[in-house]
Order: structure tokens, then sequence, then C-alpha cells
């Protein structure tokens, strides 16, 4: 049972002591003072003190921002010492303090503090699947939770995690294995509590690889399956509703298409794990989302550029549409169906068409982690949509690029899809859950070894790793990327060396690994198992009835000599 800290009250029983603080908070907090601006020689003087001051002016933001903390939430004071912000999303920042809670040594406690405005039944789904399914294979558990009025912190273990990014290649095959499996370990477990995460990701899924440790976090977006043994979860509004609600209600009251209640959309998110990425300019292509003709608009045309440099010889158009197929109609449908429109199976979008109400489905997550039945708005949705996200993430470890897919919005993100899985494949597997798409242009399915070897710089008829050095390779845009990058420098890198600047010392949540261990680790990388293609494929299954479960991705000859 959870229980809150220290006074006991019992916050998923809704007995959340509004007051339960017990004394003033002592704050105890140490940190440097903003050094002054020192006199400057020369140009390279002058950037470090620039950098220098940024940091000062970030730790001084950090710095009021644990003291607002400590005030808005005043009994975290009376067990915590507040160490450092360690992130910061749409919805929550996260802390490391410590805590002297029982004899012994002091204990490293990840406190995620939610934004005010959270709905309260969000926050405490969030916690039900923390506390339910939390806390063993994977899966990150909860110590306490405080609350204060509308301020909810919750408590967890914390755990010491690399960067994604800058660990990406540097890891051996053999961690990439043990990445995957440990990452089905916990999807099972999530999946047998009815729990869709919604939001699978690398910053989402903790790692700590000196200690072979693993946690996925955040459920901040996730929903119950139909017969979901998460009780709260059961009255978790999806996204796609609060959307609706927050468009009719701005619609009739104030205009503003930001709910004033409900949380930000969380595809915000999406630009905290691609930073990193160069912009890619999106042009000479056409994809369009829109309803059949007795479903309703989807979205407008868009231009977008759907070829890699790499991944494509020449640029193609591509023209697509999503319609609602026969399939959905019932359900999906606010028309009549004798009103029909003159644009179907046209590039165009008619009156009609636009005069159709918005297609309701849920579509949290991160652009570049949806599936394709996420992107086109189908809204049966189950625990599939979490295992093509794991299968992003495999793409990025076997290509050794972070983030794969970036895409602005939904229809770039399906044809980018498109340039991996195919055209004619993604609309063959579209009309199984009930989306009719248009595509101009017909471009084929990559071979996915092929792929991965040519991006990670991996030539198959030699099978020797070449590094793509001059730059972290995870920095390199991917798909949709302009022909004329400069992506693939091929030089030969001896075996345990590298030359560039990507595996740098970590930041502040890293595991404290010394430089010379995140070089590249070229083990096992010159003889990848077609099982890893294949169990990439399976992941990557463009129909979500029949891709590969959590339980199923374990038993894979992938991981034969693995076990739970
Ligand atoms: P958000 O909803 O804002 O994305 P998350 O729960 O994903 O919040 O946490 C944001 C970040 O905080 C994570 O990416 C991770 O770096 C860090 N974090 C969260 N929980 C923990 C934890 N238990 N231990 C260590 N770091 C954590
Ligand atoms: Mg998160």
């Amino acid at each position: 049972m959870l229980l809150c800290f220290p006074c006991g009250c019992n916050p998923l029983a809704g007995i959340l002591h509004p007051n339960c603080l017990v004394m003033e908070a002592s704050l105890g907090i140490q940190m440097d003072e903003p050094m002054a601006f020192p006199p400057q020689r020369d140009r390279s003087q002058a950037e470090g003190s620039l950098k220098k001051n940024e940091q000062n002016f970030k730790l001084a933001g950090v710095k009021k921002d644990i003291e607002k903390l400590y005030e808005a939430v005043p009994q975290l004071g009376n067990v915590f010492k507040i160490k450092d912000k360690i992130g910061e999303g749409t919805f929550s920042s996260v802390y490391l303090a410590t805590a002297q809670l029982q004899v012994g040594p002091e204990e490293k406690i990840a406190l995620k503090h939610l934004i005010p405005t959270s709905h309260p039944v969000r926050i405490a789904a969030e916690l039900q699947c923390l506390t339910v399914a939390g806390g063993q294979d994977n899966v990150m558990g909860v110590k306490y939770c405080f609350r204060k009025n509308d301020h909810v912190v919750i408590a967890m273990p914390y755990l010491e995690h690399e960067s994604f990014l800058d660990i990406l290649n540097s890891l051996s095959f053999q961690e990439v294995r043990e990445y995957m499996f440990n990452l089905f370990k916990a999807l099972k477990r999530i999946h047998q509590f009815g729990i869709v995460h919604r939001d699978v990701k690398p910053s989402n899924f903790l790692y700590n690889r000196r200690l072979k440790k693993y946690a996925l976090v955040d459920f901040g977006l996730a929903q119950g399956t139909h017969d979901t043994k998460i009780e709260l979860l059961k009255f978790v509004q999806s996204e796609a509703q609060q959307e609706r609600c927050s468009q009719n209600k701005s619609h009739i009251i104030t205009g503003n298409k930001i709910p004033l209640s409900g949380p930000v959309p969380k595809e915000l998110d999406q630009q905290s794990t691609t930073k990193a990425s160069v912009k890619r300019p999106y042009t000479n292509a056409q994809i369009q989302i829109k309803q059949g003709k007795d479903g309703k608009l989807m979205k407008q045309s868009k231009t977008v550029d759907v070829l890699s440099r790499k991944l494509a010889t020449k640029k193609k158009a591509i023209s697509a549409k999503v319609m609602n197929s026969g399939v959905m109609r019932k359900t999906a449908s606010s028309c009549p169906a004798s009103l029909t429109c003159d644009c179907y199976a046209t590039d165009k979008v008619c009156s009609i068409c636009l005069s159709r109400r918005q297609q309701v489905a849920p579509r949290a997550g991160t652009p570049g982690f949806r599936a394709p039945e996420v992107l086109t708005k189908c809204p049966n949705q189950t625990t599939a949509i979490d295992m093509w996200s794991a299968g992003v993430i495999f793409l990025s470890l076997l290509s050794g690029r972070y983030p794969f897919y970036k895409a602005s919005d939904d229809l770039t993100a399906l044809a980018q899809i498109m340039t991996i899985r195919g055209s004619r494949e993604t609309i063959q597997a579209a009309k199984t859950f009930g989306k009719s798409i248009l595509c101009s242009k017909e471009v084929p399915a990559q071979d996915l070894r092929k792929l991965c070897e040519r991006l990670r710089g991996m030539d198959s008829n030699t099978p020797k790793l070449t590094s793509d050095i001059q730059g972290p390779a995870s920095h390199q845009p991917t798909v949709s990327e302009k022909t004329d990058h400069k992506a693939s420098r091929l030089i030969q890198t001896p075996p345990g060396q590298y030359s560039g600047n990507s595996f740098k010392k970590g930041d502040s949540n890293s595991c404290g690994y010394c430089f010379d261990e995140y070089t590249t680790n070229l083990e096992g990388w010159n003889e990848v198992p077609d099982e890893a293609y294949d169990l990439l494929d399976k992941l990557l299954d463009l129909n979500p009835a029949s891709r590969i479960t959590a339980e199923e991705a374990l038993l894979h000859p992938f991981f034969k000599d693995m076990s739970l």
C-alpha cells in the first residue's frame, strides 16, 4: 500500500492529506554561487567564460526551482536534501535527493514533481501503475508520495543512468541484446497488468550500464486495455478525448486551443530527445491523411520530404491519403453515409470533407516512436503500440542512429515509416485496421540488415566495422534527410578506439563511466545474427494484430541463451 510519508495517508484511497507537513523545512542546499565574468584574453577564453556563465545561470535556476519546491511541499524538507534537477519534461520536473530514511547510509531518491495542472485522476493512475506493476521486472517502483494542495511529488528509488545518445555507439552487441531483453521484460510485466505505456523511448527506460540495471519509468501517458487490472486507468480519459473536450470548450468559451486544466499535449516532449539532431527540410513529396467518403478530415495536405539521402537513391514525390475504410465506418463515422464527396482518391480535400468532425483516437507519445495505427488514428489501440516503439529503439541500437525517425507531424512520420517498411506494405497493413492510405508514389521496403549496416558504417561485403567517427553518428539525421548531407564518412577505426568526440563523460545522471569506457565497442558487431533482424522485423510489423508481443519477444531465438 502506498503511504504518504511521513504522515501515512493513502493517496490512492483519496486520503492524501493536504497539510501532512510536519514542520518547517530546513533547506540545507549547498550550491556554488555564480561566478563573476572573468576578464577575457582571447576568443576561446571568451567562449569558455560564456559557457561557465551559462552553467552558473543554469545552476542558479536549478537552485531557485529547488527552493520553490521546498516552499510548495514543505514536508519534503523534513526527509530529503534535494541536490539537483535531473529531468524536466512537459508534465514534471525530476530531482535527485538524498534521504536518511532508516539507520544506515543515505539513500538516493528521485523526486518527480508533477505539474500542478495535471488532472487528479491522471496523477493517481500514474501512481497506481507504479505501485501495482512497479518494483520488479525492470519497472520502476515508488517509495512515497507527498501532496500539498495541488502539488504532488512522487518519491522513487533513484537509478543513476546513462544518456542513450552518449553511449549508443559504444555499446557492444551483447549489451544491446541485454538492453532489449530487459526492455521486453518490463513491457511484459506492464502488459500483463493491461497497461499500455504509450511513451516507450530511451529517456523513459533508464539504463545503468555498469550495474546492468534497467527501469521503465513515466506512466504519465499510460492507458488501460479493456481488461486492465489498474482500476484508475479505467477512468483516465484518452488524450484524444481531452483534446476533443478542450477543443469544444475553447471553441465556445475562449477560442484558446490549449486546455486550461488538462495536460499539455505530450508530443511537445519530443524535443527533449531530439535536441541534437539536425533540422531537416521536408520538401518534394506529399502525404495527405483524411477519411473517406463518410469519414471526416484528419489532416490537410502537407509537403514533406520522405526520402533519406542514404535510404533511397533519388528523391521521389510521395502523396498519400489515409482514410477510414469500410471496416471502421460504423464506429468512426459521424457523417451520413449518403453524403458523398468528390475528392475521394484525389490529392485534394473538398469542402464536404473539410466540414467533417475530427476523428477521435489516442495519439499520445513521441512522434518518432508512434506506431502506424497511432499515426493513422486507429481508435482501437493495444499494447502492440509499445512493441512498435521498442522496435524503433532496437532500430536505433542496430543502426547507431538516434533519433531514428524525427518527424514534426504524423504524416511525415508515416511517410518516414514507408521509406523503411515500404509504401505498399504500409497500405496493405493499414487496411487491416480499417484505414485506407493513398500514396502517389511507390517506395520499396528496405532490407533491414543492409539498412542498419549501411547506417552503422558496416560494409556487408567486408565484415569490418567502419565508424562514422568524425561526429557522433547518433547526431546524424537518418530518414528524411537531404541527399547532400555528409553522412557516411567511412573511416576505419581500430577496435577499441574512437577519435571522435561523442563518447564523452555523461551528464549528471550518468554512471561515472570514464572516457575510456565510452569508446566504441566493436565486439560482436561484425557478425550480427539474422535473428536480430528477424526480431526487428517482427517488432516493426505494420500490422498490430500480428506484431510480436513482449512475451513472445523474450522467447525469440535472438535471446536463446538468456533466461528470465
Ligand atoms: P516526464 O513525464 O517529465 O518525462 P519522467 O518520469 O520520464 O518524467 O522523468 C524525466 C527524467 O527524469 C527521466 O528521463 C530520467 O532522466 C529522470 N528520472 C525519472 N525517474 C527517475 C528515477 N527513478 N531515477 C533516476 N532518474 C529518474
Ligand atoms: Mg518521460
